[in-house]
């Protein structure tokens, strides 16, 4: 049976292989086994119950609980060349009524449904006179009361499946919490067992959180890296969507605000743009997004703080459901966070407590030096294993550069002291800003010895001093009123006893790091092909990416396929959509080619994300075949820390490497201090090394660190 699903795979759909656990839950399904799936957006949900209903001899019911998703997903299938419906309340008569004869003719496999017009007279007195072989629900999460979208219609669902009882069921949501999990196996009586759950790691999504600090420059600085390429900009306010929006399009770029103040056409004509790539860029209010499926959007920008991790987790999934890279990226103002106190602060009891709570894991997230991939999915209740993801800001951008801030410290923690242990940064700031507020007048604080003291920081740079200062411990802070103290870690700063290392606010203009994916296709060719898309996704009323997804178009002009024969192995290529648009593109490719003498590759052999992959066992292998790292360094152009990087990869993925006696030359320690770090690596292990940075009071470096641990394990294969 798997064997006929993955040919579905290929000819009807045209992907090579199945995402990870697909096969397993559709072999589940096609065993008639009610199952549920939990699966990241992106994760490829949809072909786990639309393959086993092209497989069923009868019909397979879709409940969905949007009007948008469903259009969506008819409107993909269609042009795959299956047969699918929707029957909704807002069809007209005529179009409802054709839907119908169709199901009736059997001439459907998929028929999508509200949860309400499931339970109608009319559509059970026509699902009666035909079999339903499956149930799929989608959106399942909609069942529980414990879910962020309680919809009470999808209750109804259980009265449905009783009314087939030989349907297999199969419930699938992107909901993560257990909670949820539980109450949907228990409202839909599931088999515990029967449980897919999927890593919520979006492995291509690149992470990046940063201080706010000049915020229009940077949304600008950003966007203009993604030219043409479709994005979100997720905004706290009404207003700033507006006023951002204004500032954009002002600078030529193609934008659509989106929020809750537009009238419903407004919004609609809007997404439509957007989804149809008439408009590159979104900005919007958390009110954009659910039913959303466009699966291109290269980036997502948080122009404000998100209102807790699942916001954003769920925000940022929108990006990259294609598998491809997309950038992430998150403005951290530290005004931000006494903006949304101020709104926690306004709520009942329990509930401040666990907003308070989720501000904080929050504000862990994006102040945390590790992989931002171990704090994101322990959130989860996922262990991230992997000690780094080389996709997030704090994995690439090599060891944090620490200066030595004691004199600011001394100054920031000093005006604390003086003016009581009872105010925030925002007040301190001011003081050490000589600033003259009310409130400072009030204080009488223009006359203490630390008014005015650090006018030459900027107010962003104060902010970033103060939450590195709480994060090591020097300061604890209020969480209702935000008020600092000091602790008994900031007297030894403060007597001079030890010195404050700290990093320096980033200068802005170099935030973005540099993508190390240098697109491998020919672009003059890849806009020509989306610009064939976009007039037949038009002459049809329906999205490109209904046509075809964007990776199809990057293989094209990757591998430049110039006869039928080879244009059937491109990712997207199934049968339909080749007898459809197969020669239309193909005339494209072929002309350009001519024209150019570009002949054709074999798509075996260039793989752009495998090589990517790969790199750190070629490196591997390099080093143990004798080559050398300051060679290695030479040749591929990186510093040593990115050679250091794909070693330990290497060795982290379970393979040997030779001893050698580099490591301990490229080191600049004393023997003695050696010695004190191997044997901190034997306290503390080797895994991470910021416990074993911090245990060695911040003396050692990372660089030198890494070096010393790739010889600490190089020494053990001996
Ligand atoms: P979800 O519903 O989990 O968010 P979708 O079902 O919309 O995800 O799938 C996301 C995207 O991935 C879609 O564009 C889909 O066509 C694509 N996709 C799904 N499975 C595969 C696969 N096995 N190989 C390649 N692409 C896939
Ligand atoms: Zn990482």
């Amino acid at each position: 049976m798997i064997r006929q699903a993955k040919a579905i795979l290929k000819n009807v759909f045209g992907y090579e292989d199945f995402r990870p656990l697909q096969q397993e839950i559709i072999q589940n399904v096609l065993n008639r086994k009610d199952t549920l799936v939990i699966m990241p957006t992106g994760g490829g949900k949809s072909l786990c119950y639309q393959i086993p209903a092209m497989m069923f001899e009868a019909l397979t019911v879709v409940v969905s609980p949007l009007i948008s998703l469903m259009k969506d997903q008819v409107e993909q299938l269609t042009a795959l060349g299956v047969g699918a419906v929707a029957l909704n309340s807002m069809m007209s008569s005529e179009a409802y009524g054709q839907n119908v004869s169709r199901i009736l003719r059997n001439d459907v496999k998929l028929l999508y449904l509200a949860p309400e017009t499931l339970m109608m007279p009319r559509t059970l007195a026509m699902l009666n006179s035909r079999r339903v072989d499956c149930i799929a629900i989608d959106e399942a999460h909609c069942i529980s009361e414990w879910g962020h979208d309680f919809r009470p219609e999808y209750r109804q669902i259980l009265e449905a499946r009783k009314q087939f009882p030989q349907a297999v069921c199969i419930a699938l949501t992107a909901t993560a919490t257990p909670r949820v999990q539980k109450d949907i196996q228990n409202c839909l009586n599931f088999e515990k067992s029967n449980a897919f759950i999927a890593s919520f790691n979006r492995k291509n999504l690149f992470l990046q959180i940063v201080p706010k600090s000049d915020p229009v420059r940077q949304a600008m600085d950003f966007i203009h890296k993604f030219p043409s390429q479709p994005g979100i900009v997720y905004c706290l306010a009404r207003r700033q969507v507006d006023d951002l929006a204004a500032a954009l399009a002002k600078s030529g770029l193609s934008v659509k605000p989106y929020h809750a103040g537009l009238t419903d056409n407004e919004r609609r004509q809007n997404q439509e743009d957007f989804i149809r790539d008439d408009a590159q860029i979104m900005v919007a209010t958390v009110a954009f997004g659910m039913g959303i499926n466009k699966p291109n959007i290269r980036f997502v920008l948080h122009y404000d703080l998100p209102q807790n991790i699942e916001s954003y987790y769920q925000q940022i999934g929108r990006a990259g459901r294609d598998g491809l890279r997309a950038h992430c990226l998150l403005l951290f103002g530290y005004s931000d966070i006494h903006k949304i106190k101020y709104f926690i602060n306004q709520k009942a009891d329990q509930e401040k407590r666990v907003a308070a709570l989720h501000l904080k894991t929050l504000v862990n997230l994006a102040e945390t030096d590790q992989c931002r991939r171990i704090s994101l999915l322990t959130y989860f209740g996922e262990r991230y294993t992997q000690s780094r993801c080389d996709m997030c800001d704090n994995c690439t951008s090599g060891d944090p550069v620490l200066s030595d801030l004691t004199i600011p410290a001394q100054k920031f923690m000093s005006c604390i002291k003086r003016s009581g242990e009872i105010f925030g940064p925002d007040h301190l700031i001011d003081i050490l800003k000589g600033a003259r507020t009310q409130k400072i007048l009030k204080f009488n604080h223009q006359e203490l010895s630390t008014y005015g003291i650090g006018k030459d920081w900027s107010k962003q740079q104060w902010f970033f001093l103060n939450r590195q200062l709480i994060q090591k411990e020097l300061l604890t802070e209020d969480i209702e009123h935000g008020s600092l103290k000091l602790t008994s870690k900031a007297w030894e700063v403060l007597r001079g006893k030890t010195l404050f290392l700290g990093k320096m606010l980033m200068e802005t203009k170099e935030f973005i790091p540099p993508n190390t994916d240098e697109p491998s296709h020919d672009l003059i060719l890849f806009d020509l092909l989306r610009q064939k898309r976009k007039e037949l996704a038009d002459s049809s009323h329906i999205p490109p990416y209904i046509i075809f997804p964007d990776k199809t178009l990057i293989e094209m002009a990757t591998f430049f396929p110039q006869s039928e024969e080879t244009l059937r192995y491109i990712h997207g290529m199934g049968a339909v959509k080749f007898e459809k648009y197969g020669l239309i593109f193909l005339d494209i490719i072929f002309t350009y080619c001519q024209e150019r003498k570009i002949s054709e590759q074999p798509k075996s052999i260039i793989h752009p994300t495998t090589a990517q992959e790969r790199k750190h066992i070629r490196i591997g292998k390099a080093f143990n075949g004798g080559q050398l790292i300051a060679d290695m360094m030479k040749e591929n152009k990186v510093k040593l820390s990115t050679i250091l990087n794909h070693l330990y990869q290497f060795v982290a993925e379970g393979n040997d490497l030779n001893p050698s006696d580099e490591f301990l030359s490229l080191s600049t320690l004393a023997s003695e201090e050696r010695s004190l770090v191997f044997e901190t690596f034997n306290r503390l292990g080797i895994e991470r090394l910021k416990p074993v940075f911090d245990a060695l009071n911040e003396k050692v470096c990372y660089a030198e660190l890494q070096l010393l641990r790739l010889y600490h394990i190089s020494q053990k294969s001996r």
